[in-house]
């Protein structure tokens, strides 16, 4: 077992602003009745906000002192914390629970396979083997679908990823890497192999099982297993632990993800069914009040009882929204203070917690970003980090203000979304918000949407 300054949800740490209780949500959704719990709890144990992670969980800040344990009990009582006995184990069962999927598994049109099934799989695998109390919180994993709306840019331990295996026939399989991204562009490195949709879940377990096997105390995640291990050693410790069959060819090995389109996590978009739509938000900077989740609650319970789903772009997603029930659901999110559309400022901009919250932080970010917001040119997308540890993205934003001090920030740009150099390249230093919002405006600066894989 490790020690975590992480926070969870039988783990709450503190902060400036008080603890952070953070709840990891099941595929990203909460349902009605959740929300109204943590809505609720948040009222009575905390400030009052709930944040949405870039990983589609919700973080609860501000937790009063001597209020812990209650709102711990609350959320457990509402369905919010791990399965299975809640014994020593029940933190690290919690901490394990970080299986990524799209906001619209099982609904998408153009995914290859409703991914939500493996994904419950993967998560009980997870959670009920206690060997896993030894991988760090941040140990994660991405199931990918297909589906057009998808995080692709964020790197997770393992990805799994649907592909066609035959363009012609209809059979599915999942593609798989370490430590990485599913591959889209010709740069980007290949599937290691593919297995049955059924043997999915089967193969995340012996994978992690191997990482555990081999990893030596100071590896944590399996990028540090592949500094000192081949991936032809990883793989032959997986075959020599299972009987699953890695299928590897040049088929495989070429294999590219269709590119995804963010945009779908904003309005309203046809489901596969054509008769029902999913309609999807942007809390201002991620954060929402209790008033917030206790309309979208109220939205979800009007709509025979829908689930929402958490975005990892920090969004909120409805799903299954009747075609005649579109255009009230799209005014009832506006009431609730949801952008909706992608000419809002407000969903281009997003930021960490900031020095109201963070004590790493060197400016308040969310302050700044409201002003910046105020001034932004159509084509920016900018994410403002009070340090470079960059919370609120786990991908690259086009621009990124990295704060050097109090309304101070140094401002970079990269075209590529993984780019492993960091934020990319510095344009300026020390610029206050005006004149960051004066270089983005500046026609001159590069634009951000040439293609990633050009
Ligand atoms: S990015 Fe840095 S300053 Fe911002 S919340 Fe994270 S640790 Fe704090």
């Amino acid at each position: 077992m490790r020690p975590s300054a992480c926070p969870g949800l039988l783990r709450i740490v503190p902060a400036l602003d008080g603890g952070i209780c953070r709840v990891k949500l099941a595929r990203g959704e909460l349902s009605a009745a959740q929300a109204l719990a943590i809505a609720d709890a948040i009222d009575e144990r905390a400030c009052g906000i709930a944040d949405i992670t870039n990983r589609a969980n919700l973080q609860l800040r501000g937790v009063k002192r001597g209020h812990e344990e209650a709102l711990v009990a609350a959320l457990l009582q509402a369905g919010l914390g791990p399965s299975g006995p809640q014994d020593t184990m029940h933190a690290f069962a919690d901490d394990v629970r970080n299986v990524m999927v799209s906001p619209t598994a099982g609904r998408d049109a153009n995914a290859l396979i409703d991914t939500s099934t493996i994904a419950d799989d993967i998560l009980t695998h997870l959670q009920s083997d206690k060997r896993f109390a030894a991988l760090s919180p941040k140990f994660a994993l991405l199931l990918d679908g297909g589906e057009r709306l998808a995080m692709l840019d964020h790197p997770h331990d393992i990805w799994l990823s649907a592909m066609r295996a035959h363009p012609e026939r209809d059979d599915v399989l999942f593609a798989f890497g370490l430590a990485g991204c599913p591959p889209v562009a010709a740069k980007h490195a290949g599937a290691l192999a593919a297995v049955a949709p059924s043997d999915v879940a089967a193969l995340a377990h012996a994978l992690v099982h191997t990482f555990l096997d081999l990893a030596m105390p100071e590896h944590t995640r399996m990028r540090d297993l592949l500094a000192v291990h081949s991936v032809e050693h990883i793989l032959a410790h997986v075959k020599s632990k299972t009987e699953i069959a890695l299928l590897r060819d040049a088929s495989i090995e070429r294999w590219r993800r269709a590119p995804a389109d963010p945009s779908l996590r904003l309005g309203a978009h046809r489901q596969r069914d054509e008769r029902r739509s999913h309609v999807g938000g942007q809390p201002v900077l991620g954060r929402m009040n209790s008033a917030t989740l206790r309309g979208l609650a109220q939205l979800a319970a009007d709509n025979d009882d829908a689930t929402l789903r958490m975005t990892p772009w920090q969004g909120v997603l409805l799903t299954d929204i009747d075609t005649t029930q579109v255009a009230a659901t799209l005014q009832a999110l506006d009431v609730l203070g949801l952008a909706c559309n992608a000419q809002n400022p407000l969903t281009r901009v997003i930021a960490c917690a900031g020095s109201a919250g963070c004590a790493k932080s060197l400016a308040d970010t969310k302050a700044d970003a409201m002003k910046l917001a105020a001034c932004l040119p159509a084509h920016a997308q900018v994410h403002l980090s009070g340090c470079p540890r960059s919370c609120a993205a786990a991908h690259r934003a086009p621009y990124t203000l990295l704060a050097v001090a109090p309304g101070r920030y140094d401002l970079y740009h990269t075209h590529d979304p993984r780019d492993p150099t960091g934020f990319g390249r510095c344009l300026a230093r020390g610029l206050t918000i005006d004149e960051a919002a004066g270089m983005l405006n500046h026609a001159a600066l590069p634009p951000f949407d040439e293609p990633s894989d050009a």
